[in-house]
C-alpha cells in the first residue's frame, strides 16, 4: 500500500466498480454495445463523483478486443497498451493547460490516427477553465471532427461552458453519491485492505465525504494514519468536530430552555480544544438533525445515523416544540454569519445559546408563538380547558401582543410608591354572585391605604407584577381582566375559562397573592363572568386572521 493513494489504489477499472452512477453507465455502455459512439461528450458533476473515472473506462471500452458486458476485459493488447499510457489516449488538464496553444497542438494531433485501437480519445478536465480562444480553438475541432476522435470534456461548471461547446456534446450528469453507497464503498475497501472499522466510524467518514467518493477516501486515509483501526472517537478527532454525546447534550439543553446547563457544555467542548467556528457548525448540523427527526417520516433514512445515533436525536425531536427549533436554528444561522465579524465569536456564539434556550427574553412572534405552545402545554397538563386536539384558548387569540400595549397606556400612572391618599369607600351596589368561588379568601377587609378605584388599584397591581415577575404570560393573561370591588373584595373578571382556570392555580395564585400583599391587596378574587361557549373553528380563523403572516401549526 505504500504512499499509494486510496483513491488511486481503488480507482475503479470497469463500469460494475464505478460507485452510484447507474444512470450514465448505462447510456454508455449501450452505445458501446450499439457500436453508436458519440464524438464529443460532455459530463457535469460534483467533484469526485467519478467523472474522469467512468471517461477512462469509457476510453478503454471502446477501443478493447473483447469488451465484457460493455468494459473494457483488461488483457487484451490494447487494454495493456492503454493502461501502460498510450498515445491514443491524452488526458489535459484545462486547470493548468488553459492556453489557446495547447487546443491548437490538439487540433493538429488528432488528425493522425490511433496507434493500437479504433478511437483516439481527448480527455480535456476542468474544460469551463479554458480561455475564451482556447475554446474557440476547441470548437474548430469539434466541428469537423475525423472520424476515429472522440472528447470528453469534464466540468464541475457546466454554466461556464460556451453555448456553441454544449451544443456540440452529449451532456451525462453525475450525482453526488448517497451517503449508504459511500459507506458500502469504503467498508468494502476496507475489508480487502484488512482493516478493522466501527460502523459509525465508517458513517462518519460517509458523512464528511458529503457525496464525494475521492473526498471521502482521502478523509479515511487521513483517518487510517491516524490509528490503525476506524474508531468513532478516532474519525472525530482527526475531523476536529465536537463529540455526539456533547452536541446532543447541547442541542437538547438549549432546545428544553435550560441555558446554564447549555454554557457548561459549551464551556466543556470549548475547553477541549474545539474552535468556535467548528462548534457552530456542529450545532446547525445537530438542529438540523432534529428538525428532520422531527418532521420527516423516513428520517432514519434521510440522516443515514448509526442506530443508537439516531434513537437519541429522534427521543429529542420528539420532546421539543418543534417551534423551538426553528427558532434556534434562525438564531444560529444568523450568529454564523455575524461570527466571521466579531473580535470575540466565543462571546457571540455564548449570546446565541442563550437566546436560543430563552424564548422569554425575545419579543419576536416566533418566541411568542413558543411561549403560546408552551402555555397551552401547561394548561393541558393542568387537565383543563384543551379536551380535543383542536381547541384554541382564549387567552391565545386575543391578548398578545396588541393588549400588553393597550394596558400600558390605561396603566400609566405615576410610579413612586405607594400612593396610597384615599380610604377605601365601600361600593353600595349590590352585585351578582361570581359563578366560581374565590380558592383563596384570607380577609374580609381592605386596608385603608388602598385606593378605591378599583381600576388604579388593578394598575398598580399590573406595574408592579412587570417590575417584580418576569412571567410574561402571566402578565398577559392578567392584562384581559375586568376590576371592580365588591363587598370589601377585589374582583378581578374574566370572559374566558381558560384565563380563570389558569390565573386560580396555585403557581399562578401564589405570584398574584404576593403582589396583591406587597400593594396591600389582601382579599381579591378571579372570577369568570358569563360562560362564553367558544366556537373551535372560529377561534381557530382568528388565530389565523390575527397573525396571517406565519405560518400556523395546530396540534
Ligand atoms: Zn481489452
Amino acid at each position: 500500500m505504500a504512499h499509494l493513494s486510496l483513491y488511486r489504489a481503488f480507482r475503479p477499472a470497469t463500469f460494475d466498480e464505478i460507485v452510484r452512477q447507474e444512470h450514465v453507465v448505462r447510456i454508455l455502455k449501450n452505445q458501446i454495445s450499439q457500436d453508436a459512439v458519440g464524438h464529443a461528450y460532455l459530463f457535469c458533476g460534483p467533484r469526485g463523483t467519478g467523472k474522469t473515472s467512468v471517461a477512462r473506462i469509457f476510453a478503454r471500452a471502446i477501443n478493447c478486443k473483447n469488451p465484457k458486458n460493455g468494459s473494457p476485459c483488461g488483457v487484451c493488447e490494447t487494454c495493456k497498451a492503454l493502461d501502460g499510457g498510450s498515445l491514443d489516449v491524452t488526458e489535459i488538464d484545462a486547470a493548468s493547460n488553459n492556453g489557446v496553444n495547447e487546443m491548437r497542438d490538439l487540433r493538429e494531433k488528432v488528425q493522425y490516427p490511433p496507434v493500437t485501437g479504433a478511437y483516439k480519445v481527448y480527455i480535456i478536465d476542468e474544460v469551463h477553465m479554458l480561455t475564451d480562444s482556447a475554446f474557440n480553438a476547441l470548437l474548430k475541432t469539434l466541428e469537423e471532427p475525423p472520424r476515429h476522435a472522440i472528447f470528453i470534456l469534464a466540468t464541475t461548471e457546466p454554466q461556464k461552458i460556451p453555448a456553441t461547446i454544449l451544443s456540440r456534446c452529449m451532456r451525462l450528469d453525475f450525482k453526488l453519491i448517497p451517503q449508504t453507497d459511500l459507506e458500502g464503498h469504503l467498508k468494502g475497501i476496507l475489508k480487502e485492505i484488512g482493516k478493522q472499522y466501527e460502523d459509525s466510524a465508517v458513517s462518519a467518514i460517509a458523512r464528511a465525504g458529503a457525496g464525494s467518493d475521492r473526498d471521502m477516501l482521502s478523509i479515511a486515509e487521513m483517518c487510517l494514519a491516524y490509528s490503525d483501526t476506524l474508531t468513532y472517537e478516532g474519525v472525530t478527532a482527526v475531523l476536529g468536530g465536537a463529540d455526539f454525546m456533547q452536541m446532543s447534550e447541547l442541542c437538547e439543553r438549549i432546545l428544553t430552555g435550560r441555558q446554564s446547563e447549555a454554557l457548561s457544555c459549551v464551556e466543556k467542548i470549548l475547553s477541549e480544544g474545539k474552535s468556535v467556528g467548528v462548534l457552530m457548525r456542529d450545532t446547525l448540523q445537530f438542529l438540523n438533525h432534529i428538525s428532520i427527526a422531527k418532521t420527516c417520516r423516513n428520517a432514519e433514512e434521510l440522516l443515514c445515523l448509526p442506530k443508537e445515533m439516531f434513537e437519541r436525536v429522534s427521543a429529542i425531536a420528539q420532546t421539543v416544540d418543534p417551534r423551538a427549533i426553528l427558532r434556534a436554528s434562525d438564531v444560529f444561522t444568523k450568529t454564523e454569519m455575524d461570527l466571521r465579524f466579531v473580535s470575540s465569536p466565543r462571546i457571540c456564539f455564548e449570546t446565541a445559546v442563550v437566546k436560543a434556550s430563552m424564548p422569554a427574553a425575545d419579543y419576536d412572534i416566533e418566541a411568542l408563538m413558543q411561549r403560546i405552545s408552551a402555555l397551552e402545554k401547561r394548561l393541558e397538563n393542568a387537565g383543563g380547558m384543551i379536551p380535543s386536539a383542536q381547541t384554541v384558548p382564549t387567552v391565545d387569540l386575543e391578548v398578545l401582543p396588541k393588549k400588553t400595549q393597550t394596558v400600558e397606556e390605561n396603566y400609566d400612572f405615576p410610579t413612586e410608591e405607594p400612593i396610597f391618599d384615599e380610604p377605601y369607600l365601600p361600593v353600595p351596589t349590590k352585585v351578582e354572585e361570581p359563578i366560581a368561588p374565590p380558592p383563596v379568601v384570607q380577609q374580609t377587609t381592605v386596608p385603608s391605604t388602598v385606593s378605591s378605584d378599583a381600576q388604579e388599584t388593578f394598575g398598580r397591581f399590573m406595574r408592579t407584577l412587570r417590575k417584580t415577575h418576569r412571567n410574561g404570560v402571566l402578565f398577559t393573561m392578567c392584562a384581559d381582566l375586568e376590576a371592580a370591588f365588591e363587598s370589601g373584595a377585589l374582583v378581578l373578571t374574566t370572559e374566558s375559562e381558560t384565563v380563570y382556570r389558569a390565573l386560580n392555580r396555585e403557581d399562578n395564585q401564589a405570584i398574584m397573592r404576593d403582589v396583591f400583599a406587597s400593594i396591600g391587596v389582601l382579599d381579591y378574587r378571579v372570577c369568570i363572568k358569563g360562560r362564553k361557549v367558544q366556537n373551535d373553528r372560529s377561534a381557530i380563523e382568528a388565530l389565523k386572521r390575527d397573525f396571517s403572516d406565519y405560518p400556523i401549526e395546530l396540534k
